[in-house]
């Protein structure tokens, strides 16, 4: 029988008063615009908003959902950049906001535990508190979320050293689209007691179960942590140079960020500060070394950077000799999102290229955008320790582009999302970095855990045409 919208709605919302308290439904003029974005557009404003205040209402809702077939975008602090967190016409959204909280450290684990939507920022600073060191940064750091940082297994400027993510993710709590709640907080270092689920739920972008929890591995806290801004004069410099201080500086290296020179120029100039290192060089880079031995690691950092000076691998080097010169270096950095953000509607391509292909990539690419939009901008910076550009571009013929880079990046066996995922806005692409049986497996998984698509629905990949035709 086929029911309206508005049908459908109300009834899912009827079963779930009484079960939820009255700021976990949010409906009508109470949903702000806010529910309705992610970093990059603006989606459909969901038909209601929930917002749990455990995992027992996660499972409540998700379970009227499943018998409904109301389809659901799960939200965390909705900076996500591929569009699985932005709603699709007829979603309602289910926010995670209110299971924020660091709930305990094991000082001797080195493990905690926090809610997912608890923001990355509130993770760190619990970790340094207990004198401990958390491995993953983004700039989005205030916002993103726990569940949103495991959604898209986010990476960040210190993957170098730590590892993505995932490799911070002990186990978690999680909710099947049926309500089933899995529970896996022990923060064991091994387990083999049968299948390791946990791992399922990160980088599967919300379409496999949704997070309620999770255990997170910690590091030492790092006794000295030390940066540098170089000018190289080329990107096969930077290489070179990568490849040099992981021998030299084996156990310290914790970023090493490439920058593109027309977009070192444009945020100096946007931040209205002094460029650290001269302008005009073929090539900039942010180095950093995180150590337990500050005077050793001083003097090894400082070598080895002296040496590339003098064999010509990089031309300029300005160190940081306080916290607040540090800071300072990497604002340059994260006031590169700033710039892009400022200036109109820009396209991201967040893709991973083996580093030995990259300037080949780059010289195939680079002529082909120029001939279909030659008014394009583009801004090309990234983790180069991770083989992972951000290809950033002000154009006009994005599809045309896309088609470019996207098949550019399949020639060199790349990636076509390093960081973000897939989301809605780079399903298509999927193709060009797995293969047909890899994305079919995708999709048994998906009908495994979530046989009527409730969540996240046309994420990752479309959703299959039965499901789409049911009325929503
Ligand atoms: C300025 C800026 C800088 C950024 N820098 C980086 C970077 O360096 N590296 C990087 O990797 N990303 C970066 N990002 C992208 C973004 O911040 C990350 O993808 C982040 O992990 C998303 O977290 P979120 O809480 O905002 O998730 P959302 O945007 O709300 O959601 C992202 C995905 O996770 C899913 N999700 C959210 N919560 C849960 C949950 N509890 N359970 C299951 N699934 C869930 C959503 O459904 C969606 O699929 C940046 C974004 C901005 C705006």
């Amino acid at each position: 029988m086929e029911k309206s919208l508005s049908d459908r709605v109300s009834q899912f919302i009827a079963r779930l008063e009484g079960k939820l308290d009255a700021a976990g439904i949010l409906v009508g003029s109470a949903i702000s615009e806010g529910y309705a974005a992610d970093a990059t557009a603006r989606g459909a404003l969901p038909l209601a908003v929930l917002r749990p205040r455990n995992t027992e209402d996660v499972s409540i809702i998700l379970a009227a959902a499943s018998e409904i077939g109301q389809p659901i975008v799960v939200q965390g602090g909705r900076t996500g950049l591929s569009g699985a967190s932005r709603p699709l016409a007829g979603e309602v959204s289910l926010s995670l906001e209110r299971l924020s909280g660091v709930e305990s450290i094991d000082a001797a684990a080195q493990t905690l535990i926090a809610g997912a939507g608890t923001p990355l920022q509130l993770v760190q600073q619990a970790a340094e508190d207990a004198d401990l060191y958390f491995g993953v940064d983004i700039g989005a750091r205030g916002t993103a979320t726990v569940g949103g940082n495991i959604g898209t297994n986010a990476g960040g400027i210190r993957v170098l050293r730590y590892g993505m993510y995932r490799a911070q993710v002990m186990g978690v709590e999680a909710v099947l689209a049926d309500g089933t709640i899995l529970s896996s907080l022990k923060g064991l270092l091994k387990d083999n007691s049968g299948y390791n689920l946990s791992p399922l739920f990160i980088g599967t972008e919300g379409t496999i179960g949704v997070v309620t929890r999770a255990c997170l591995k910690l590091h030492p806290k790092p006794k000295i942590e030390r940066n540098a801004f170089v000018a190289l004069p080329s990107l096969a410099a930077a290489q070179q140079l990568l490849a040099r201080l992981r021998v030299e500086l084996s156990g310290l290296l914790s970023a090493f960020e490439a920058i593109f020179p027309n977009i070192y120029e444009k945020t100096v100039g946007y931040m209205g500060i002094r460029p650290p290192v001269e302008t005009g060089a073929g090539m900039y880079a942010m180095i950093e070394i995180q150590g337990q031995s500050p005077e050793q690691d001083n003097e090894r950092f400082e070598a080895a950077l002296a040496q590339a000076l003098e064999d010509g691998l990089a031309t300029d080097v300005v160190l940081s000799n306080s916290m607040r010169e540090s800071a300072a270096l990497w604002a340059i950095r994260d006031g590169i999102n700033d710039f892009l953000f400022s200036n109109g509607v820009m396209v991201g391509f967040d893709i991973s290229v083996p580093l030995g292909r990259m300037q080949e990539f780059l010289d195939t690419v680079k002529p082909a955008i120029q001939e279909i939009d030659p008014d394009n901008q583009t801004y090309v910076f990234g983790h180069l320790g991770d083989g992972n550009l951000h290809y950033c571009m002000f154009t006009n013929a994005y599809e045309k582009v896309a088609e470019v880079i996207f098949s550019g990046i399949a020639r060199v066996g790349g990636g076509v999302s390093a960081e973000h995922g897939i989301g809605t806005d780079k399903r298509r692409y999927l193709k060009y970095a797995r293969s047909a049986a890899e994305i079919a497996t995708m999709q048994r998984m998906k009908i495994a855990f979530d046989p009527n698509y409730i969540l996240n629905r046309g994420r990752v990949f479309e959703a299959p045409a039965s499901i789409v035709d049911q009325p929503c």
